[in-house]
C-alpha cells in the first residue's frame, strides 16, 4: 500500500472517530408524534383547507435536516390525529411511554408533536403526571406542512433545541411555538389562525428561543412532574369531569345533564370571577352535597378565579381554580379525584399546581 492510500485511510478513520465522538456528545432527544397541523397536508400552498395528521414522524423530521446540528433524534409515532380527537387512551399511552423512556440514561429529553387545538391540555396533563425532570417540550404548527411559510419546521427545530439544552431541565412541561417558550401550567391558545397564537395571558412566556438556544427570563413556582403527587401508571381510564359554561339566563339543565351522564366532578366556567346564577348556584351546591365536587373557574381569558370573592366557597364546599382555565381545572380535578373528594384537599391542589 502506498503512502497516499495509507493517508487517505487514516483520514477516513479520523473522520469516523470525529463523527462518532460528535454524535456521542450531542444530546439525544426522543420525538413522540401524535399528529396535528404540523403533520398536515393541503392541496394548495396558499389556501387554508387541509387534513391534520397526514404525514409520518419520519417525514416530519426529514423536512428539518438542521435538527442534526443540535441533537441525535430518535422517534416514535404514538398517534396521528387532529388534536380535537385527542383522548385519555392516547394521554395514558404517552405518559406511560415517557415515564418508561425517561429511565434510559441515554435519552436527554422529549419533544411531542401535537395538534394545536388541545395542545394546552396535553401539556398540562403531562406536567402533572410525567415522572421526570428531563425536558418535555410540546410543539405544533398553525399552518400545515404544505403551506407557504409553514411554521412547523422552525417550531420543531426550536422545540428540539429547547429540549436538548441543559437549561431546560426541571422547568416543567413546556410548549415551544413562534419562538416563545411557554410553561404548561398557564398556557392558552388565544387565536384561531395566528402563528403567534400561544401565550400565557397572565404572566407571559418563560423565555424565548434565540439562535437555537433558550433564553429563560422566569420560572414557574407551581409544582410539576417529579414533585406532583399524581400517579397514573396503573390507570387505564380517568374519572369523568364535565365543564359547564356560564352565560345570561342560565338554568340548571346542563348541571343535571352532566350528573346524569355520570360526572364524578364538575367545573363551572362562570361569568367574571367564577360567578353563576342563583339557580345554577343552588344546583351546584346540591351536587357537592351528593358527593360530586365542584370547582369554580372563569370563562374569561385571564385573571384568577379567587376563593371567597362574591361566592363564599366554604359555605358551599366549592373549590376555586385561581389561574387555571376551565380546561386545565378539569384535568387537575380528574387527577385530584383519583385521590380524594374532599373540597379542602382539592382546594389545596388548586393552590399548589
Ligand atoms: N384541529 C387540528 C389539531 O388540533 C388543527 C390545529 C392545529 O394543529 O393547528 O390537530
Amino acid at each position: 500500500m502506498n503512502t497516499k492510500k495509507i493517508k487517505s485511510i487514516l483520514s477516513l478513520c479520523m473522520l469516523i472517530v470525529f463523527i462518532t465522538i460528535g454524535a456521542q456528545v450531542k444530546p439525544t432527544i426522543y420525538v413522540l408524534a401524535t399528529g396535528g397541523t404540523i403533520a398536515g397536508t393541503g392541496k394548495s400552498s396558499t389556501t387554508s383547507a387541509y387534513k391534520a395528521g397526514s404525514i409520518s414522524v419520519e417525514q416530519l423530521l426529514d423536512a428539518v435536516p438542521d435538527l442534526a446540528t443540535v441533537a441525535n433524534i430518535k422517534s416514535e409515532q404514538i398517534a396521528n390525529i387532529g388534536s380535537q380527537d385527542m383522548n385519555f387512551q392516547v394521554w395514558l399511552k404517552l405518559v406511560k411511554r415517557i415515564n418508561e423512556l425517561s429511565k434510559d440514561p441515554n435519552i436527554n429529553g422529549f419533544v411531542i408533536t401535537h395538534g394545536t387545538d388541545t395542545q394546552d391540555e396535553t401539556a398540562y396533563f403531562l406536567n402533572l403526571t410525567a415522572k421526570t425532570s428531563k425536558p418535555i417540550v410540546l410543539v405544533g404548527a398553525m399552518r400545515p406542512s404544505t403551506a407557504l411559510s409553514a411554521d412547523g419546521p422552525r417550531n420543531l427545530f426550536n422545540a428540539v433545541a429547547c429540549a436538548a439544552s441543559p437549561e431546560s431541565i426541571a422547568k416543567g412541561v413546556m410548549v415551544v411555538m413562534d419562538d416563545k417558550i411557554i410553561g404548561a401550567d398557564d398556557i392558552s391558545k388565544t387565536n384561531t389562525l395566528s402563528v403567534g397564537s400561544f401565550d400565557n395571558p397572565n404572566f407571559g412566556p418563560l423565555g424565548i428561543m434565540y439562535n437555537g438556544k433558550p433564553i429563560y427570563t422566569r420560572t414557574s413556582k407551581k409544582k410539576n412532574t417529579i414533585d406532583a403527587e399524581f400517579d397514573v401508571t396503573k390507570l387505564d381510564k380517568l374519572p369523568r369531569v364535565d365543564i359547564i359554561l356560564g352565560y345570561v339566563n342560565t338554568d340548571k339543565v346542563f348541571v343535571d345533564a352532566a350528573l346524569n351522564a355520570g360526572a364524578k366532578g364538575l367545573v363551572y366556567a362562570g361569568v367574571g370571577n367564577g360567578n353563576m346564577s342563583g339557580e345554577v348556584l343552588n344546583a351546584l351546591s346540591q351536587s357537592v352535597k351528593k358527593g360530586i365536587p365542584v370547582v369554580r373557574s372563569s370563562r374569561l381569558p385571564a385573571g384568577p378565579t379567587c376563593q371567597w370573592d362574591e361566592i363564599d366557597d366554604d359555605a358551599h364546599n366549592f373549590s376555586a381554580s385561581w389561574y387555571l382555565t376551565p380546561q386545565r381545572s378539569r384535568i387537575l380535578l380528574m387527577l385530584a379525584l383519583t385521590k380524594t373528594t374532599d373540597y379542602r384537599e382539592i382546594q389545596r391542589m388548586f393552590t399548589e399546581y
